[in-house]
């Protein structure tokens, strides 16, 4: 055990328990128990039916999925909100692990993480899509782009809104500076938790202004 950990112990974000040996960022009991959606070899998943239904997609994968009142929701939300980064990293890497074997984003040129408001940026001190983004682009051996899609709009967040206010809240929030940059390319969209698709739909319908472009989609999460 390392000398912090006397002091901070670690516990297990999903059942609290205290982590002993061997074991980093979830327990292994947690961990044998990932609720895996297992969407990068499944064509036409849940994830993709619910984008198709509002954009042009090639594919899209999430790690895990929960539903609102699964204890796997505050993994995602001590990610996010409670600054652990390294969590949210440990999860991306098992995702970009399982994609990087995957036919279905072989193709993929270039990752893209959806864009935090500058404020909201400032605030977090971090953009939790851009974490994830990073490792993904290390395991897919793909290059990350950030500042190219920018969101220009700022809205509160999302966790407490409905479908309808969700959808508006979204609406051409985003914009794509220097388009021509993906002409021709696969793209891959990267996100924290997929739930209405309403985020990816905006920010996709940016990206899809480009000539010649294709859209994937991945994310830590996707919510029944
Ligand atoms: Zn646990």
């Amino acid at each position: 055990m390392g000398f912090l950990n006397l002091f901070f112990p670690q516990v297990c974000p999903v059942c609290g328990v205290l982590l002993v040996g061997g074991e980093s960022h979830i327990c292994l009991r947690c961990l044998s128990d990932l609720p895996l959606s297992y969407f990068w070899s499944w064509r036409d998943n849940p994830a993709e039916v619910l984008i198709r239904e509002r954009i042009e997609l090639v594919a899209a994968a999430s790690l895990i999925f929960y539903r609102r009142e699964s204890r796997w929701r505050s993994v995602i939300h001590k990610f996010k909100y409670s600054s652990q980064l390294s969590l949210g990293r440990y999860l991306s890497k098992i995702l970009g692990r399982r994609m990087a074997e995957s036919l279905a984003f072989c193709g993929v040129d270039l990752i893209v993480p959806v864009p935090l408001h500058p404020i909201k940026r400032w605030m977090r001190g971090f953009n939790q899509a851009s974490v994830i983004a990073e490792v993904l682009s290390a395991e897919l051996g793909k290059p990350l782009v950030e500042g190219v899609l920018v969101r220009s709009r700022y809205s509160s967040t999302q966790t407490t809104k409905d479908k309808s206010s969700r959808q508006r809240g979204v609406k051409g929030a985003f914009s794509l500076r220097e388009p021509h940059r993906f002409t021709g390319m696969h793209i891959l969209l990267v996100d924290d938790v997929l739930t209405t698709g309403a985020t990816i739909e905006a920010c996709g319908l940016e990206i899809l202004k480009a000539d010649g472009v294709r859209l994937s989609v991945a994310t830590l999460a996707f919510v029944e």
